[in-house]
Order: C-alpha cells, then sequence, then structure tokens
C-alpha cells in the first residue's frame, strides 16, 4: 500500500513536492486555505523571478507550464552618482549561463492546483489550524507544514542562534506595470542600489494578462523609500512609485514614462522579519509536524531567492523522504531532513543577509571590479542560480582580493 502525506499550503514548495510525490507513488493530501480562483483573483504576492536549477526542479515534477514566459538572460547593477545627480557611479550587466523567470502566482498556482488533482492529488480547501494539525497527524504518517507567511508558521519558534535579525529590514514594495521600455542590452534583473536609501529593481515577467515588468522596492525602513504604507490605493501606489525612480534613478523613470497598472491588485506593499525557525512543532497530542520553505527559512525579497529557496527545499525534502523508502518518518528523521536542506539554505542566507547591511569595502570592489571585467559580472550573474559559490569569494575579503587579482592577470591587467 502507498503511504499518504499531507502537505499544508499548496504554494510553490507544497505544490512542487505534491506533484513529485505523485509522480513517486505517494498519495498526497494536500491543503489550501484559498481555491484557484480565490488565487487568481486575488492580489500579487512576490515577484517569484527563478533561476534555471530551481526551473530545473520544477520542471522535473512537470511544473513547467510556461515555456515562452519572457526570458530573464542577465542580472545587472546599477549605483547612481551621488556628486553627479542623475549620472552612474556603477552600471554593468552580467549574463546568466540559462534563463530565468518570473510567472506571477496568481497565473502558476492555480494551473499547478488543477494538475496536481489532475493527477490524482487529493485537495482540500481549509484555513488548517492546530486542531487540523491533530487530525492530520492521526490520519496520516507526514504532515508537512509549507503555509508561507501564512499565520500557522508562528507555531514555529524562532531559531534565535540562527537568525540574524528580529525586526523588518526593508519596506517592500511591488507594482506590476505593463508598457515599461525593455532593457537596452538585454532582458535582465536592473538592480538598482541607493546607499542609504534602499534597492529597486526590475525584470520582465508574465501576468495574468500577458507579458509586463515587475518593479520591486526595498526601503531602508523610515527612509525616503519607505513611503508605500500610507499610499490610499493602487494609482497612488504607482505615482508613489514613479516618484521614487524620478528622485533616484532617472534612467528608470524614463524606462517608466508609458508604463500603466497592469491591474488594481498588482501592487503590494509590506515588511516582515529575516527569520530562521525550528523545524519541527510538537502538537498537544505529542505528534510533530515539519516545516518547509518559507515557514522555516524567511529570506529578505533582496536577492529574489524565496521561490527558488521554496524549489530547493520541494527538492531536497523529496530525495529525502523517497530516500526513506518503507522506514519510519520519526522526529530524528525529519530533523534530519530540515539539516539537509539547510545545508542549501544557508548559504542563501547569508548572502541574503548581506545585502541588508551597509557593504563592507571589499564587497564594494568587487562590484567595482565587474564592472572593469565581464566575467566577474557574469560570475555574480549566475550566483542568484547557484548562491553557495559566493562564500569563496564574493562574501570573503581575502578570496575577493584573489579573485580580482586572477581576473585582472588573466585579461592582462
Ligand atoms: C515583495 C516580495 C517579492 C518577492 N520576490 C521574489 C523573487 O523575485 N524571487 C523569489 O524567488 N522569491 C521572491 N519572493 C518570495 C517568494 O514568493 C516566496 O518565498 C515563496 O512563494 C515561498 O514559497 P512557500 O511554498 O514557502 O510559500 P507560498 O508560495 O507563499 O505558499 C504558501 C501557501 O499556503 C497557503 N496557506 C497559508 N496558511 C495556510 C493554512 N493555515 N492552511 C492552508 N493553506 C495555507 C497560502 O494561501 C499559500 O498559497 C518575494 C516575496 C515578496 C514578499
Amino acid at each position: 500500500m502507498s503511504r499518504r502525506i499531507t502537505i499544508v499550503g499548496a504554494g510553490q514548495s507544497g505544490l512542487q513536492l505534491g506533484l513529485g510525490l505523485l509522480a513517486q507513488g505517494f498519495e498526497v493530501r494536500l491543503i489550501s486555505n484559498r481555491t484557484p480562483d480565490d488565487i487568481r483573483s486575488g492580489r500579487v504576492a512576490s515577484s517569484q523571478c527563478m533561476f534555471h536549477t530551481p526551473l530545473q526542479y520544477e520542471a522535473a515534477v512537470g511544473a513547467d507550464l510556461w515555456p515562452d514566459a519572457p526570458p530573464v538572460e542577465g542580472v545587472g547593477l546599477a549605483v547612481p552618482n551621488p556628486e553627479a545627480p542623475g549620472e552612474k557611479l556603477l552600471g554593468w550587466t552580467g549574463r546568466l549561463d540559462a534563463p530565468a523567470q518570473s510567472v506571477d502566482q496568481r497565473l502558476k498556482f492555480p494551473a499547478l492546483i488543477e494538475l496536481f488533482e489532475k493527477r490524482g492529488g487529493e485537495l482540500v480547501f481549509e484555513d488548517a489550524g492546530i486542531d487540523d494539525l491533530e487530525r492530520y497527524t492521526s490520519e496520516d504518517e507526514l504532515v508537512l507544514v509549507a503555509a508561507g507567511k501564512g499565520e500557522i508558521a508562528r507555531l514555529f519558534e524562532r531559531d534565535a542562534a540562527r537568525s540574524t535579525f528580529d525586526a523588518p529590514q526593508r519596506a517592500l514594495a511591488l507594482t506590476y506595470v505593463h508598457g515599461l521600455t525593455p532593457d537596452a542590452d538585454l532582458p535582465k534583473v536592473a538592480f538598482n542600489l541607493i546607499p542609504g536609501v534602499g534597492e529597486y529593481f526590475v525584470f520582465p515577467a508574465l501576468t495574468l494578462s500577458g507579458p509586463c515588468h515587475i518593479m520591486v522596492f526595498e526601503g531602508i525602513p523610515g527612509g525616503p523609500m519607505d513611503r508605500f504604507a500610507g499610499a490610499g490605493g493602487a494609482a497612488e501606489h504607482f505615482e508613489i512609485s514613479k516618484d521614487i525612480l524620478k528622485t533616484f534613478l532617472p534612467w528608470e523613470h524614463a524606462r517608466a514614462a508609458d508604463a500603466s497598472l497592469t491591474d488594481e491588485l498588482g501592487v503590494l506593499q509590506g515588511r516582515f522579519a529575516p527569520t530562521v525557525r525550528k523545524p519541527l512543532v510538537t502538537l498537544p497530542s505529542g505528534r510533530t509536524v515539519l516545516g518547509m520553505a518559507d515557514v522555516v527559512v524567511l529570506n529578505d525579497p533582496i536577492t529574489g531567492q524565496g521561490s527558488n529557496n521554496a524549489s530547493r527545499c520541494a527538492q531536497s525534502y523529496l530525495s529525502s523522504i523517497v530516500e526513506q523508502g518503507d522506514g519510519e518518518y520519526d522526529d530524528a528523521w525529519k530533523e534530519q531532513v530540515f539539516e539537509r536542506y539547510w545545508t542549501v539554505a544557508e548559504p542563501v542566507v547569508t548572502w541574503t543577509n548581506a545585502f541588508l547591511v551597509p557593504p563592507p569595502p571589499h564587497l564594494l570592489n568587487v562590484l567595482g571590479a565587474a564592472s572593469q571585467f565581464p566575467p566577474i559580472a557574469d560570475r555574480f550573474a549566475n550566483g542568484f542560480d547557484d548562491p553557495s559559490d559566493f562564500g569563496s569569494w564574493f562574501l570573503d575579503p581575502e578570496g575577493s582580493e584573489r579573485y580580482i587579482a586572477g581576473v585582472a592577470a588573466g585579461a592582462g591587467v
């Protein structure tokens, strides 16, 4: 008889793992507090740009339904010149080895929920609470909580040793638009870093009404980019978006001259503290549930890694579950499942958190050197697909010096 697993949350990680388990012959029950129609007619939740390897994990479970979504072929960096307003201090683009893509979760999740049902998965629409977790654990051998930033995630205790921050580091805002002028060189994540103010990045994506661009604002709390909380509605949110660009990034403001909002719900603002949580919750009965993706490792979106991590987590958990065969899903095993994923997630957390604090001198050197040496820019871009690469050069003062010197010598400089 096949084993049945319950997953709470039909988002990036829950859907991908659910589809993967079905393909491996497991019975899967997926709990969702939103119907496909709720999601389709709801508000945007993310900018969800996914890089090559996580896209391959999706493809392996048949979740690659949007081959024609606008490709993202590079990652660019621009820094305004504080001494010459309107001009760039730095500006370069790194090329990705394989394209990334962003498909609006309002388009993606309903389609994958329908695919999950078509493939024989059981779908239950309810907002799971503790009593429901008790019921699922009494019925099934393994219960996973993949509820993202849902209330239920708060059942999982914050891991103080692994969490760097206890307060939000950025005020976040999303603005989905049609009609933005395409990038001049190649379609890319155009990342703009405004020291002391925050970051702005923008890239092509696919939304309900077709190809679009997603503007992401990461304002330092209390600073001049932290303006969206008071917006009266979508139109005002859009005006604030353009006004910020006009003030700090005139080259991005020019691209938005003919832009219009994709829809009234194509805007979002909020803030949260990046948090790592303990992977298990013990219910009053003594039985346990295991958390996954954002529930246990919640990063600031500054490096655009949440959906990528959710995919990496689903892939890692799938391997652990399949490899366990007929073995018991006891607590020691559940802890190991998380620790295996943590080896993948930790470098992402370290790198992402490095962007949330003022950059040390060696990091500025690397960003400067990338404008002189394209291989450095390319390596930076491809690190978004594999952030474990950053440890030995980008984040390490001596490693970065050695690396830059090596690239310079190779270029005959
Ligand atoms: C502003 C912003 C920009 C972002 N940009 C990017 C980006 O460019 N690239 C990137 O990779 N990531 C990005 N992310 C993050 C990314 O979207 C998330 O990290 C990712 O979706 C997390 O996947 P998940 O499976 O953990 O949860 P989710 O995809 O959030 O899914 C959780 C699901 O669980 C459901 N749920 C919640 N509680 C319950 C309950 N009690 N019972 C039943 N169902 C429940 C929810 O309705 C939801 O559908 C961004 C996030 C934000 C906020």
